[in-house]
């Protein structure tokens, strides 16, 4: 599925929906333009073929002017064909004298001249009333072009011409085919008018292959008088049509390579930057591994910085600073939860003796052997100081000042009996003083150093290698305040 839907069969896909609907649409367009021109040209036709039909009553109306102008005399015309006529009659009403003239050269005139009185009378008849009349007159399926004149007060002519079939061809060479016909018009697509005929009907059948119109023609009286019938094959859309298809085969084919071109170059870019991307990844990687390297480096340096900036170089312990920062934290903590911590302070005996006694190096492992035991004694969370030379400082968080008596008179047995062997064969005993006192009067770091110092010195005082406490001062020490 997932393959069957690939970017390729999209692209396809695409494409050839690109191009069918570029066809649909193109073939829509021009076609519709080819049946707008092909119409405009089919009302162009018709136009001229209307024109030709006035300009043919025209004619007659030239010649009856001639006759008007020249003096008109029935015996002296003879041959009226030469003249574009095709019958001439002459009226008086005064005597009710006729006279008539055919063409015998047109043979559908020649049942007329059989019949001539009742053609005359027919025609004189209608138009009886109108002293001047251009018009199409017709009569038991003839068709005439008729004009009638007035001679003089009295006298009254009418000139007609035949329109037939061959007379029509030569109207018009925009139609294929043209014939007279009688069929009415059972739709109207268009009401035509030239300046002497007003009612003109015509009705357009577009066919697949051909254009046909049957163009009406009625009296003044609105009464239908015969039909012209044009075909025309549809040449517009005919031959456009193959023109559109390969116009569209050359577009659709321009168009496939177009867009053929643009995928296989947006399929190329891709790859690119897929190559690139690839690379870049792993230029990313490599310099993240480096970042990480370095940052392990800049963080282990911290550390050693930490160390160095908070802890005693000698015992390994917290120096005075760090001891002071950790132990406000805890008090601030005991603060909050409203709990104990007690604060020891020591100071070791005749330290200054040692010192002189067996070097100042001897002296440095006095005080890392007394700050090793004391770390292993105390708990994880206790903290262990420095504070300066021979003095320490223990802080227990959460411990009551009995409970912290007890470890303290502990850690100062542990002290006493604490022996360093030296090489010369000696073993190094030494004691120390200790000034323990709780939180319960100030949370200030300061002030419990202050009192813790005070019972110190009260410890030093007493004897030395004392702890000494609010719950274990003795009368002596009272004495001094
Ligand atoms: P007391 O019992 O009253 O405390 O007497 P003490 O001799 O211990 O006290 P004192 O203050 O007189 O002497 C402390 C000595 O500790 C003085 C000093 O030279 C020594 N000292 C301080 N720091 C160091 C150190 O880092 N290493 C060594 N070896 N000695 C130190
Ligand atoms: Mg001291
Ligand atoms: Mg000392």
């Amino acid at each position: 599925m997932k393959r069957f839907f690939n970017s390729r069969s999209i692209f396809f896909g695409s494409l050839i929906l690109c191009v069918i609907l570029f066809y649909c649409l193109s073939q829509n367009f021009f076609l519709t333009n080819y049946h707008t021109i092909e119409s405009i040209q089919n009302e162009k036709h018709i136009n001229n073929l209307l024109t030709h039909i006035n300009t043919e009553i025209q004619q007659i109306d030239k010649v009856a002017n001639t006759f008007i102008y020249s003096g008109f005399n029935i015996a002296t015309i003879s041959e009226i064909g030469m003249i574009g006529l095709d019958f001439i009659v002459y009226k008086n009403i005064k005597d009710g004298t006729v006279f008539s003239r055919y063409n015998y050269n047109n043979d559908e005139i020649i049942p007329l001249i059989e019949n001539q009185t009742p053609f005359e009378n027919d025609l004189i008849e209608l138009f009886k009333h109108q002293s001047y009349t251009a018009d199409i007159y017709t009569y038991k399926n003839r068709i005439f072009y008729l004009i009638k004149k007035q001679l003089n007060p009295t006298a009254f002519i009418y000139l007609g011409k035949n329109l037939n079939n061959n007379s029509l061809q030569k109207l018009s060479e925009d139609f294929a085919q043209l014939n007279i016909t009688h069929e009415h018009i059972t739709q109207t697509t268009l009401k035509l008018s030239t300046r002497l005929i007003e009612n003109i009907f015509v009705q357009t059948s577009l066919e697949a292959r051909q254009i046909i119109n049957n163009i009406s023609f009625y009296n003044h009286h609105d009464e239908y008088l015969f039909s012209i019938k044009t075909i025309n094959p549809r040449k517009f859309v005919n031959e456009g049509e193959k023109t559109i298809q390969i116009v569209n085969a050359i577009m659709g084919l321009f168009l496939a390579v177009i867009l053929y071109i643009i995928y296989k170059t947006q399929m190329l870019y891709r790859r690119v930057l897929q190559k690139d991307k690839k690379i870049l990844e792993s230029k990313v990687e490599k310099r993240t591994k480096q970042l990480e390297g370095l940052l392990k480096k800049v963080k282990k340096s911290n550390e050693q910085l930490h160390y160095l900036a908070y802890s005693d170089p000698l015992t390994k312990t917290h120096n005075r600073r760090s001891f002071f920062i950790e132990s406000e934290k805890v008090l601030k903590q005991a603060l909050e939860d409203k709990s104990s911590v007690s604060l020891v302070m020591i100071d070791i005996d005749n330290f200054k003796q040692i010192n002189d006694k067996y070097g100042h190096n001897i002296g440095d492992k006095v005080l890392v052997a007394f700050a090793s035991m004391i770390k292993d004694e105390i708990g994880e969370d206790d903290i262990f100081g420095r504070l300066g030379g021979e003095e320490f400082a223990i802080v227990f968080p959460n411990t009551q000042l009995d409970d912290a008596n007890k470890k303290v008179e502990n850690l100062r047995k542990m002290v006493a009996n604490l022996e360093i062997k030296l090489k010369c064969g000696h073993r190094l005993k030494f004691t120390a003083s200790f000034g323990l006192n709780d939180n319960s009067l100030s949370h200030n770091i300061d002030e419990i150093l202050k009192n813790a110092d005070e019972l110190l010195y009260s410890a030093k005082h007493s004897g030395k290698n004392l702890v000494r406490s609010r719950i274990n001062q003795t009368a002596l020490w009272c004495d001094l305040y």
